[in-house]
């Protein structure tokens, strides 16, 4: 039995990857009713050389989201081919998925460090808890940090600002940058990338990081705060969203400070997959390389 931690992005991918090899999973989540997950809030957006590790998925379970978008980078930037998994449909898809295959679904309060000491009992246990990772295994890899992120989710056709099924990002991120300069922060620092992006039935607006110096994520910032700050911000670009209808949600996020995912062992029957620069990207590989290689050691 191998139990993996965290049902966002990571942990179904993993799971799903390892059903397939025929191995018993069980997958460990709190569940939705708590905070919305990074996956839960994320554009979803992949580049299409990305898109092979997607299609082999969706070949298997289904369709899992994946469509076609056009993006434009930047204010003046032509609209280029990119592509998106819708983070809805792929939370449903997923769940119906992973019902199929036979893996164990287990909704549990946030699991504490104790908490696997009977899990390792079964089996190796996985930590693809994103951004909760660091508390269940303190003394993991320094690079794993993680930030909160926030969008401005707007209702079905309401917005003013519809931008006609083309998403729109910045030509660089803010965030990105926020996120290799983490280890030298002395204190918290926010930043605000100016994106609309279509996703679904939904517009997401803006996307507010919030970095600590710490290597916790630390308690949720102020959300009334933090999208006072995101509309702010956005309002030179589209004026219409400092007062536009739209509903404010925040998550915390996990990345590595290198750019360098971790993929692969964390102590004894312990292992990870998590922190992430481009998830969408670069997931279905790296829970298909991690997959094979628990197949080998549980074999
Ligand atoms: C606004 C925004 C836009 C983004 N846009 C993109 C994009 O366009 N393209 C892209 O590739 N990436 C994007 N990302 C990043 C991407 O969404 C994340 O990297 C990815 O979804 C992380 O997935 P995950 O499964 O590792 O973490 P999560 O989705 O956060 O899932 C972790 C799960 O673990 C559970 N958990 C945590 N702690 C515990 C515990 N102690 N016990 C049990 N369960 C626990 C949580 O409940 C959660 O369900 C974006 C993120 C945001 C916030």
């Amino acid at each position: 039995m191998i139990t993996v931690v965290g049902s966002g992005l990571a942990g179904s991918v993993l799971a799903l990857e390892l059903a397939q090899r025929g191995l018993t999973v069980s997958l460990i989540d709190p569940g939705s009713g708590a905070t919305p997950n990074a996956t839960a809030l994320s554009y979803g957006l992949l580049p299409p050389p990305a898109a092979a590790g997607w299609r082999r998925l969706q070949r298997r379970h289904g369709d899992l989201g994946l469509r076609r978008r056009w993006l434009q980078l930047g204010p003046r930037g032509l609209p280029l081919p990119a592509l998106q998994v819708d983070p809805r449909r792929f939370a449903a898809a997923a769940a119906a998925a992973l019902q199929r295959c036979g893996v164990e679904r287990l909704t549990r309060p946030l699991l504490q460090p104790e908490a696997l000491a009977p899990l390792h009992e079964r089996g190796p246990v996985v930590l693809a808890c994103g951004a909760g990772c660091r508390s269940l295994a303190p003394g993991i890899d320094r690079r794993l940090r993680c930030s909160w992120a926030g969008i401005l989710e707007l209702p079905p056709g309401s917005s003013p600002v519809w931008p006609r099924g083309i998403a729109r990002l910045p030509a660089r991120f803010a965030r990105q940058q926020l996120e290799q300069e983490a280890a030298a922060l002395q204190q918290e620092r926010w930043i605000v990338d100016a994106g609309l992006v279509p996703c679904g039935d939904r517009l997401l607006a803006g996307q507010i990081t919030l970095v600590r110096p710490q290597l916790e994520p630390g308690p949720a910032p102020d959300p009334a705060v933090m999208e006072e700050r995101l509309r702010t911000a956005l309002a030179p670009r589209w004026p219409q969203l400092a007062s536009a209808p739209g509903h404010y949600q925040q998550a915390a996020v996990s990345f590595c400070s290198d750019g360098a995912p971790l993929v692969g062992p964390a102590g004894e029957g312990l292992w990870v997959l998590a922190g992430f620069s481009g998830a969408f990207a670069q997931l279905p590989a790296a829970a298909a390389a991690l997959a094979v290689q628990l197949a080998s050691s549980s074999g």
